[in-house]
C-alpha cells in the first residue's frame, strides 16, 4: 500500500495483503497497517488499484470496512476480482472504471494511466500530476515484447511522460538482481504442450488463481491433447468465471467440466486446475502431499507447477514436491522445465525503463531490502544521481519538494495479523508462543500448595505435550522449583499467582541448562 498526500488529500495506491511464512504460525494473512490514515479516513480521494493481485486488493475489504465510500479506481478485469473479493464481504463498492491511456482526477491528484505487462491481465501503472510534481508508479510490471494476450507495456507512454519530465519514478525492485532480460510467456508453450501429450495419467495443475495467461496456455494444451479441465477451489472456480465472462479466458466450447463429473472419465482425459484457498498454489499442494485434499493423487498423475517458487520458502516447497513424487506422481515445475516465467521485470528491463523515463529522482519499491537496494544500483549506473535515488523501508515517508526527493519521517507501520475472524488480535508476542510451542512443546506443573507455609504440599505433579519425554529433566525441574519455593520469605508471596509464576522461572531456568530451546511453561497452583 503506498499513500500519497498533497494538499490535505491522500491517494491510496494499492492496499494488499501478504502471506505468511513459517515464523508466523496460524496466521491467515497479514494486513498494513491503517493506523497513519485512521484519523484522516475523509481526505482520502481515491483508491488506486493498479492490477489484481492479492498483494495488491487483498486488504481492500478491510479497508473499506473503516470507510466503505473510497472510490476504487481500476481496470476492468482488477475491478471485478475486487468486486469479487468485496462480495464476499458484503460491501458494494464504488468504483471507476479506467483503462489505458484514461486520465481522471481525484481530488487534488491528475491521475493517467498507462498499459503494463505482467503476470496477470489489465495491469496498470499510474501517473501522479499535482502542482508538487509528476509521480510515475509502475505497480507490478515486466517487459515481454511478444505477449499473449498483445497487450505490451507501453514504453511510448513511458517516454512522453519522461519528455514532459518525471520527478520520482518508483519502480518494481522484485527481479532487481536478476541480469538480462525475461524470456516471454509466449515460449513456455511448448514445455506445457509436451506435459500434456506424454502424461500418461491425470494431469494436474497448479497455479494461481489469478494467472489467466497461463491457465489460457494450459487450457489450450489440455484441449490440443484431448483433455477435459475441471477447476478446483473456490477462488480458482470464482476467477476463471470472472475471466471468461469478461472476454480475457477463451474456453473451447465443452473443454470445462464440472469436478464431480469427471468420476467416469478416463485417467488419460482428465485435467485438473487448482490453487489454495487464497488462490497460493502451494497450499493446494501441500494439503494432497498430505493426502488431505479434495483431489487424491495416484501413481501415474503428473503434477504441473505452474508458479514461481517463492523465495525464501524454497525448503518448504521442496518438501512438498519430495512428497508429491513419493505418492507417485511426475512433478514438472520451473526447476526441471521451462513452464514458469516471472511477471516481473529483470535488471536489463528496468535499466531500459530508466534509460526512457530519465527521471528526476527514483524510488525502488516491490521487493524486500536486497531488491529495493539492487534496483537502487541499477538506477545509479544508468546515470541517476545517488542523492536522488531513495531506498525507503515499509512506514518510512518521503517528501518530493522543488524537484527533489528525500526521506523526511517515519509513521507506524506494523503488520497486521488476520487469524480467523480476528484482526489485529493476533500479536508478536502471541506468534512467539506459537513458535516455542511448536519447536519445544509445553509442560504444565500441577502444584498443590500448604497455604500455611506456601510451600509444597504433595510433589509436583507434570503434564506435558510436544516435550521430550526425559524423566531426569522433569525430576531435576520438579527439585529446582521445590527449591526455589523454599527460598522465597514468606512475605514475599501473596497469593497463588505469585506461587504459580515463582514455580514456572525455577522450571524454565533449570530445563535451559539441558535444552537450549526450553518449553513453554505453565504452573496451575491449588490450595491443598
Ligand atoms: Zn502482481
Amino acid at each position: 500500500m503506498t499513500l500519497f498526500e498533497h494538499a490535505g488529500k491522500l491517494l491510496i495506491v494499492d492496499c494488499g495483503v501478504l502471506f505468511p511464512d513459517e515464523s508466523q504460525p496460524g496466521v491467515d494473512v497479514i494486513l498494513p497497517d491503517f493506523t497513519a490514515i485512521r484519523d484522516r479516513l475523509d481526505d482520502v480521494s481515491a483508491l488506486v488499484l493498479t492490477h489484481g493481485h492479492e498483494d495488491h486488493i487483498g486488504a481492500v475489504p478491510y479497508l473499506l470496512k473503516e470507510r466503505p465510500d473510497i472510490p476504487i479506481i481500476g481496470s476492468e478485469l482488477t475491478l471485478a476480482f475486487v468486486a469479487a473479493k468485496l462480495k464476499e464481504h458484503r460491501i458494494q463498492p464504488r468504483t471507476v472504471h479506467v483503462e489505458a491511456g484514461d486520465t481522471h482526477q481525484a481530488g487534488p491528484f491528475g491521475l493517467e494511466f498507462l498499459a503494463v505487462n505482467h503476470s496477470i491481465p489489465d495491469g496498470l501503472a499510474v501517473a501522479v500530476r499535482t502542482s508538487a510534481g509528476l509521480v510515475l508508479h509502475t505497480g507490478d510490471f515486466k517487459m515481454d515484447q511478444f505477449p499473449l494476450d498483445g497487450r505490451l507495456t507501453d514504453l511510448r507512454h513511458f517516454a512522453r511522460l519522461g519528455e514532459e519530465g518525471v520527478d520520482l519514478f518508483l519502480v518494481d525492485s522484485t527481479n532487481a538482481e536478476v541480469p538480462g532480460f525475461l524470456m516471454s510467456e509466449r515460449d513456455l508453450t511448448p514445455a506445457i504442450e509436451e506435459v500434456f501429450s506424454t502424461a500418461p495419467r491425470r494431469v494436474i495443475v497448479s497455479s494461481f488463481a489469478s494467472h489467466v495467461h497461463r491457465i489460457q496456455q494450459v487450457l489450450d494444451a489440455a484441449h490440443a491433447s484431448g483433455r477435459k479441465v475441471a477447476f478446483v477451489g473456490r477462488s480458482m472456480v470464482r476467477n476463471m468465471k470472472i475471466a471468461r465472462d469478461l472476454g480475457y479466458l477463451n474456453i473451447p466450447r465443452g473443454l470445462v467440466v464440472d469436478f464431480k463429473k469427471l468420476g467416469s472419465m478416463p485417467e488419460n482425459k482428465i485435467t485438473l486446475i487448482c490453487t489454495g484457498s487464497q488462490g497460493e498454489p502451494m497450499a493446494a499442494l501441500a494439503r494432497m502431499a498430505n493426502n488431505d485434499h479434495e483431489i487424491s493423487l495416484a501413481q501415474g498423475d503428473t503434477v504441473l507447477l505452474a508458479s514461481s517458487l517463492i523465495p525464501g520458502n524454497e525448503n518448504a516447497i521442496y518438501g512438498i514436491i519430495n512428497k508429491l513424487i513419493d505418492l507417485g506422481a511426475t512433478v514438472v515445475h520451473k526447476g526441471n522445465a521451462k513452464v514458469h516465467v516471472s511477471g516481473h521485470a529483470s535488471a536489463g528491463e528496468l535499466v531500459y525503463c530508466y534509460n526512457i523515463v530519465r527521471p528526476r529522482n527514483v524510488m525502488p519499491v516491490h521487493g524486500e531490502s536486497k531488491h529495493l537496494q539492487a534496483n537502487a544500483e541499477l538506477a545509479i549506473r544508468t546515470g541517476i544521481p545517488e542523492k536522488n535515488v531513495v531506498v525507503a523501508r515499509d512506514g518510512v515517508t518521503v517528501d518530493l519538494l522543488d524537484g527533489r526527493a528525500s526521506i523526511s519521517g517515519k509513521v507506524r507501520a506494523d503488520l497486521v495479523y488476520v487469524d480467523g475472524a480476528a484482526v489485529s488480535g493476533t500479536h508478536e508476542r502471541t506468534l512467539a508462543e506459537r513458535r516455542t510451542l511448536r519447536d519445544s512443546g509445553v509442560i504444565t506443573a500441577v502444584a498443590i500448595i500448604d497455604p500455611d507455609t506456601n510451600n509444597l504440599a504433595e510433589p509436583l505433579e507434570f503434564l506435558t505435550r510436544g516435550f521430550v519425554d526425559n524423566q531426569g529433566a522433569l525430576k531435576a525441574a520438579a527439585e529446582a522449583a521445590k527449591a526455589a519455593l523454599a527460598r522465597e520469605k514468606t512475605g514475599k508471596i501473596d497469593d497463588l499467582g505469585d506461587v504459580e509464576n515463582v514455580i514456572s522461572s525455577a522450571i524454565t531456568r533449570r530445563l535451559r541448562r539441558i535444552y537450549r530451546q526450553p518449553p513453554a511453561v505453565i504452573t496451575v497452583a491449588i490450595d491443598a
